[in-house]
């Protein structure tokens, strides 16, 4: 009897993969280290799972820089338009939220985890949990750690879907880089994105308004070649440094700027909406007998945490003189010294590089044996565009399969 096909790594770019397979009727078996499969899918609906972005293909392609390219012509081929679909006759609705975001109603992931997972059983799909990969023995067979005992499995073709680096205690470990190297795979190292920074905050700071939101700000992010990015957003103290959305979204220009220099210094717009002559003519009222935070607070609103980061950065003389007042306001220099760690960023860049890879995303040095998801070589911000390229190049592999076993 011919082998089936193996799919190693039950996260979304897995999954995908065994569902083309198994909807074509071949025999898929997916092997999964922990157990129970998706559990970063799960995390990431904890606090609303942004599946993918509605709105015009070429913006959301925008998104994943310099490997735009090869991801795109597998995006096209299963878009946000196909994942809304996908999820739908998975019996899960989605909806788009503000600036496009889709999300699952609900926002949650477990449901359509669960459907997904009575999908691929129905169709067929073997699940192995508890099994983790560890490469290929001296027969060529995929290896295994079970908890019975250690057993090697013979395969007609291989999807390796093991994910990045990040969240480790979710399964994904990123032992599989050294794994693939061994082989003479092209791996480019696993480093965090979509991840906090380190700043050396005063201890007083720290105490004072660590775990605090600074609301609606602009941050701007010059580089040292002279690229200037912009996000506005909500960022959040936290006691090594800040995190939050608009940081993820600057986070691979911030931490290949540290890697280049040794740090980063981002400028910070504590009022957005105001330009500086309006602070200024506000900070030049007369303050009577207010101490100057009061001031600060009554003329322009910038209190709290916000107040907190202007004494924090700026030297006190600059209080005296509106003008640098409304300056340091504007753009406030904040430096940032290193990356928080690739175990707490949200997801990885690095991985198997496009180079050692084919259209199908079958490895050139060990053919029929196919990757897909994280732990292929190209980062993008949150906002959906994580999980729409994992599904994409998991279908991809799927896809991939089928034709270097001739089924299509
Ligand atoms: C907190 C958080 C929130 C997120 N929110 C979003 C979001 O809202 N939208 C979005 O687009 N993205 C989000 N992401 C990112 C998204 O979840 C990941 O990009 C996505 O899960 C990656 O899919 P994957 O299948 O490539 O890898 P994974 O989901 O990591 O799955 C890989 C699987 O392979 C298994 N595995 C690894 N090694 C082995 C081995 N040797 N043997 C057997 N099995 C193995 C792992 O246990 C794991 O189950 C979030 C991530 C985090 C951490």
């Amino acid at each position: 009897m011919k082998p089936p096909v193996v799919v190693v790594g039950g996260g979304p770019a897995g999954l995908m993969a065994a569902q083309v397979l198994s909807e074509q009727g071949l025999q898929v078996d997916l092997y999964e280290a922990m157990p129970s499969v998706g559990r970063k899918l799960l995390v990431a609906g904890s606090s609303g799972l942004n599946l993918t972005h509605a709105g015009p293909i070429d913006q959301l392609l925008e998104h994943y820089r310099e490997c735009r390219s090869q991801l795109e012509p597998l995006i096209r081929k299963f878009g946000p338009e196909d994942i809304r679909q996908w999820a739908q006759d998975l019996g899960i609705n989605t909806f788009v939220g503000s600036s496009g975001r889709v999300f699952p109603e609900g926002m949650k992931s477990a449901n359509l985890l669960k459907n997904w997972e009575k999908h691929l059983l129905s169709s067929g799909v073997r699940l192995h949990l508890s099994h983790r990969w560890k490469g290929w023995d001296p027969q060529k067979q995929l290896y295994f750690d079970a908890p019975s005992a250690e057993t090697s499995i013979s395969a007609s073709a291989v999807v390796l879907a093991l994910g990045g680096g990040s969240w480790p205690q979710l399964g994904s470990t990123g032992a599989w880089t050294k794994q693939l190297q061994g082989c003479g795979v092209l791996v480019r190292p696993l480093r965090p994105s979509n991840c906090g920074f380190d700043v050396q905050w005063s201890e007083h700071f720290c105490a004072r308004f660590e775990g605090q939101a600074v609301k609606s700000v602009t941050i701007i992010f010059t580089n040292s070649k002279g690229m200037r990015y912009l996000q506005r957003g909500d960022f959040v103290i936290t006691k090594t440094g800040l995190e939050g959305s608009p940081i993820y979204t600057l986070s691979a220009y911030l931490r290949d700027e540290i890697e280049a220099t040794g740090s980063a210094v981002i400028h910070i717009d504590l009022a957005p909406d105001w330009t500086a002559a309006q602070l200024v003519e506000r900070l030049v009222r007369p303050r009577g007998s207010r101490s100057i935070s009061n001031h600060i607070q009554k003329s322009t609103g910038l209190k709290g945490v916000k107040s907190g980061l202007l004494r924090e950065f700026l030297p006190r003389e600059v209080f005296d003189h509106p003008e640098k007042l409304a300056s340091g306001m504007k753009t406030l220099p904040v430096r940032l010294e290193s990356a928080r760690p690739l175990a707490e960023a949200i997801s990885s860049a690095g991985g198997v590089s496009f180079k050692a890879l084919d259209r199908n995303l079958m490895l050139h040095k060990l053919p029929g044996v196919f990757c897909a998801g994280e732990m292929l070589d190209w980062e993008a911000p949150t906002g959906g565009y994580l999980l729409t390229a994992c599904l994409a190049t998991g279908r991809a592999a799927g896809v991939g399969v089928m034709e270097w076993l001739g089924k299509i």
